[in-house]
């Protein structure tokens, strides 16, 4: 069965048609700026990227532009639309209303709706994408597969503020975690390649991507995670802050002349690496020529984030009374062996040893340690278009 996997931004929509019996990525693609102008690039197994100039006032468009992509007659992958067994819709929050992924109906559709005020720029972006798919592919099973889902094991340990408790009652003001698919894929590659049961293992992931976030999974569970309400808590990331004191809220708020709507854009969109670096870049690979030209900032911003990596690895192995495995995954995670270098140099406690060569590989999946390291660290590359893939053809079987 060929099935669709679909993850609409608020501007932009990627796809993949993924054949479910090999597996296989048929074609693949994104619509940029959607609601400003539109541009469709997409790329058929085998053939040559294509980048065309298209209006996209709203993501129906952008799916009508995706679906007639698929089908075209000269560079399409499928003769007709008949030919697409299911849609994976990636939805950003499922807030405690979903544990895992669901098929998609009209009480599922309300219950993203009331989500939305968790994550306003995403889900309603989601449904969006959900309903121009319903009135084009009418009558074609849809299942949603949430960034929340695979976090929502952890105890209310991990997951209250120390807040008001009707917060939580009310408002439902808690820790949620993003990135779940992945960390769920990842954490489950780990235990294969490990050959050992993934319900016995302590396995604490580390997704670095411009987004980055660990969990903490023990015996196939998570039970921590370093995101939270938004998936602006936590890690430093290529532009979001990360932990701060909340106090700097008001404080930048004084300092800048700006309102809480100006903090959270300077929070979101201008810190980070990015913000560290005084504009130098959000992307690794432009940090690391900065710190080989001399740049300090470049250097402390990259030196600042593997620190702040390396001190959750800490918090989670103490969370889960040890840990088995640390696996490395996302843009940074799979491609950036100076980064898991130096994340690792501070490990040494755990009797963790590195394989300085092993780790020179690049978006494989590869054991990095030695064979007498107490912990196996690992790299595996995520596949978040696979996982919803596998789990939509789970649910519609
Ligand atoms: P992601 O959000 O998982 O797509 O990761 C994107 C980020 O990965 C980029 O912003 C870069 O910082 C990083 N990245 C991608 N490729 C490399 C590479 N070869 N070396 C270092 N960092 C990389």
């Amino acid at each position: 069965m060929n099935i669709l996997v679909l993850n609409c931004g608020s501007s932009s929509l990627k796809f993949q048609l993924i054949d479910s019996a090999t597996e296989a990525v048929l074609a693949k693609g994104i619509c940029e700026r959607i609601g400003i102008d539109g541009v469709l690039t997409y790329t058929p197994q085998g053939g040559d990227k294509e980048e065309t100039k298209k209006s996209m006032p709203t993501h129906t468009e952008a799916i009508r532009f995706v679906l007639e992509a698929l089908t075209d007659e000269k560079t399409g992958v499928i003769r007709s639309l008949s030919e697409v067994g299911a849609v994976g819709h990636r939805v950003v929050h499922g807030g405690e209303s979903f544990t895992e992924s669901v098929l998609i109906d009209a009480k599922v559709k309300r219950a993203i709706e009331d989500c939305s005020e968790l994550a306003p720029l995403h889900n309603p972006a989601n449904l969006i994408g959900i309903n121009a798919c319903e009135e084009l592919m009418p009558g074609t099973p849809m299942a949603a597969v949430f960034d929340t889902a695979f976090h929502q094991t952890m105890p209310p340990k991990a997951y209250l503020y120390g807040l008001p408790y009707r917060y939580y009652e009310d408002y439902k003001l808690r820790r949620y975690g993003f990135h779940g698919t992945s960390h769920s894929y990842v954490s489950k590659r780990a235990a294969q390649i490990l050959e050992k049961p993934y319900d016995e293992l302590k396995i604490i992931v580390c997704h670095l991507g411009n987004g980055a976030s660990l969990s903490a999974v023990k015996n196939g569970e998570c039970v921590d995670t370093s995101m939270g309400l938004t998936p602006l808590q936590g890690l430093i990331m290529g532009t979001r802050s990360g932990d701060i004191d909340p106090s700097a809220v008001e404080f930048i708020a004084d300092k800048e002349n700006t309102d809480i709507a100006g903090v959270m854009k300077i929070l979101n969109k201008e810190s980070g690496v990015y913000g560290m670096s005084k504009g130098l870049s959000s992307d690794f690979r432009d940090l690391w020529k900065g710190a080989e030209a001399g740049d300090v900032y470049a250097k402390e911003a990259i030196e600042t984030f593997c620190y702040n990596v390396a001190k959750y690895i800490g918090a989670y192995a103490a969370a889960m009374n040890g840990v088995d495995a640390v696996v490395f995954t996302a843009g940074v995670g799979e491609n950036d062996y100076r980064v898991r270098e130096q994340v690792c140099g501070y490990l040494g406690y755990l009797e963790t040893k590195i394989d300085v060569e092993a780790n020179k590989a690049r978006g494989e999946e590869t054991v990095i340690s030695t064979p007498d390291s107490k912990v196996t660290l690992l790299v595996v590359p995520t596949n978040e278009e696979l996982a919803i893939a596998r789990e939509t053809l789970r649910l519609v079987k």
